[in-house]
């Protein structure tokens, strides 16, 4: 049995947080035993269907241990452990009454607790200053509600593992819509959501011909008045520019490919934006790492299409296997779940794996090997659940479908962001380009600094690596201003403020393309962009049919995740 490779900082994140601790919080696991678990566990599944469980679980620990392919972290916490609760998506529907709000808080909580994250569409509570009958007094609005879901996240904190991730979601016709757009400006407001407005179709339509739309009450279903839809664009754009909140989601294009509308309407996503979901849906996600799909000398390396395949199909009967392994606080999602049994195969890895094949992430071979290789993963992906459709029966739902073939899934593919497991297996985190070639990772309270392994390998074999330039790579998050490195280096190991805004939109649209759900993706900006650069943005995310748009303009925020020693 082979033996998991892990960094020290992969260690280190599992010591602090996946692997099992006594009473006492002395770790009674190692990674291998990890890994062990969550595949024994996620292969009894088979045991429903009559087949055999012991090979599957050899075949998923392999895969694991390799680092070639992870689930989502509520899968290596929970499986085969106390809450068994293995999904990190959820979308709770926000009724527009006092039982509606307060039940959607308090199953929030569960799921908190239980390391996944909740998305709430806040759409169809009353605007501000409505009246309530019961009480003949006014409405205090959506905004003032969302305070009260994020002082619960703040106080549940789930034990210290996961600190508890919202996404708040709100139609642009909404009358409060303003208020919402303007309700993280200050950035010590709901600290523990991540806000998207829902543009419509007929939003972008009066966009577009610089006219008014309108403004809708939802619990009368009455126009309340009329909006300037270039303002509202521009507020958007403004606040995003300012903060990066709020990002957009394109509602009504999320629904024309909602695969069961006879279900339900999507009004939400999932925290990052990458999983549109039912209300009272969730969906478990897992992650191909491509930097582990290539042969060949670093720099010359081609993808090893054979082995991706192999790794697609395994990848999708673990995660169909996941769903059966799952136990949910709340009946009605299990039963959500249980009918459409979605799953998210995404990748990560995207960035490592084009350095290998001496790909600038900035190319438009790049963006043309992006399509090439989602194409091939969606596709296999479908095969995969075809094929376990066959075997095990199509997702409950099929009937009521879009769909003429039978698929074991009404979802196969989603792009994570992957930003606890891309430590894990040691590589770049989901599409996202890398942010420098050394830097400082902040997760919980540590501090991890980092060297990029491929440049590092690179630079000692041309034997320009010495004190000096790691120093000099510490201290600014680009290469292309270092004159010791070769022009060759430079223009391959590009980091995310070397590439435009566009680059980062066409690889988001390209991978977009061929995934079933959506794709998570900061579009990053530099600290000089203008307002007019990032609304350009937004209109080129439209254009190319992404789901949705997430901006950051460097320095504009003062707890960045991810920062250089300093930013240049
Ligand atoms: P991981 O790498 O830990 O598996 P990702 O960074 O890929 O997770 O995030 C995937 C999804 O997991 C997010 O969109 C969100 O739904 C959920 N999630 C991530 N971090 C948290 C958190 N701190 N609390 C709750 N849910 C989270």
């Amino acid at each position: 049995m082979i033996e998991p490779d892990l960094s020290e900082n992969s260690i280190r994140i599992l010591e602090a947080r996946y692997l099992k601790k006594d009473p006492d919080g002395n770790l009674i696991e190692t990674p291998k035993d990890m890994f062990l678990r969550v595949a024994n566990n996620i292969a009894e599944a088979n045991a429903i269907y009559d087949e055999p469980v012991d090979k599957t679980a050899e075949e998923f620990y392999e895969m694991m241990a390799k680092l070639e392919f992870l689930p989502n972290s509520p899968t290596l916490m929970n499986a085969d452990n106390d809450l068994q609760q293995l999904s990190a998506c959820f979308v709770l529907p926000v009724e527009d009454s006092m039982d509606g709000i307060f039940d959607a808080i308090k199953n929030s909580a569960l799921i908190h607790k239980s390391g996944g994250g909740t998305g709430f569409s806040f759409s169809r509570i009353r605007p501000k200053n409505d009246i309530v009958k019961t009480t003949g007094g006014v409405a205090s609005g959506p905004i003032s509600f969302m305070r009260i879901f994020d002082e619960a996240t703040n106080t549940v904190k789930q034990g210290g593992k996961r600190r508890g991730a919202n996404m708040g979601v709100m139609r642009v016709d909404h009358p409060d819509i303003r208020d919402f757009i303007t309700s993280k400006e200050d950035e010590d407001q709901l600290n523990n959501f991540n806000i998207s407005v829902a543009i419509t179709e007929d939003f972008m339509e009066a966009y577009q011909n610089n006219e008014k739309y309108e403004l809708i009450n939802p619990r009368t279903g009455k126009i309340t008045g009329l909006e300037d839809a270039s303002e509202i664009f521009n507020l958007i754009v403004e606040m995003a520019h300012k903060n990066g909140e709020p990002g957009i989601i394109f509602l009504d294009k999320i629904n024309e490919e909602n695969p069961t509308p006879e279900i339900g309407e999507i009004e939400s996503t999932n925290p990052c934006g990458e999983q549109p979901l039912l209300p009272f849906e969730a969906c478990n996600l897992g992650s191909i790492n491509l930097s582990k799909m290539t042969e060949g000398p670093i720099g010359e390396a081609e993808i090893n299409y054979d082995k991706l395949a192999e790794t697609v199909k395994k990848a999708v009967h673990f995660l169909d296997n996941v769903i059966d392994m799952s136990e949910f606080p709340l009946d009605k999602i299990t039963e959500m779940v249980q009918g459409n049994r979605k799953i998210g195969l995404g990748v990560m890895g995207y960035s490592d794996m084009l350095l290998k094949l001496g790909l600038a992430y900035n190319s438009q071979e790049a963006v043309e090997t992006a399509e090439n290789i989602m194409g091939f993963i969606n596709k296999k992906a479908r095969e995969a659940s075809h094929k376990l459709a066959k075997r095990r029966g199509p997702f409950p739902n099929f009937e009521k479908s879009i769909y003429e073939k039978e698929y074991r899934n009404a979802t196969t593919t989603t792009i994570a962001p992957t930003g606890s497991i891309s430590i894990i297996a040691g590589t770049s985190s989901g599409i996202e380009p890398l942010f420098a070639l050394a830097y400082e990772r902040h997760v919980i309270d540590e501090t991890l600094v980092e060297l990029h392994p491929i440049f590092a390998q690179i630079a000692e074999e041309r034997g320009i690596m010495n004190d000096e330039l790691k120093e000099k790579l510490a201290s600014q998050s680009s290469i292309q201003k270092i004159d010791e490195i070769p022009d060759d280096l430079k223009e391959i190991f590009v980091t995310s403020h070397d590439i435009t805004p566009e680059w980062h939109i066409k690889t988001q649209a390209a991978f977009q393309k061929y995934v079933d759900n959506a794709v998570s993706k900061t579009i990053n900006f530099k600290n000089n962009a203008s307002k007019n650069d990032v609304k350009e943005a937004y209109e080129l995310a439209y254009k190319l049919d992404c789901k949705g748009i997430t901006i950051y303009r460097d320095g504009s925020r003062s707890g960045q995740v991810l920062t250089t020693k300093s930013s240049d």
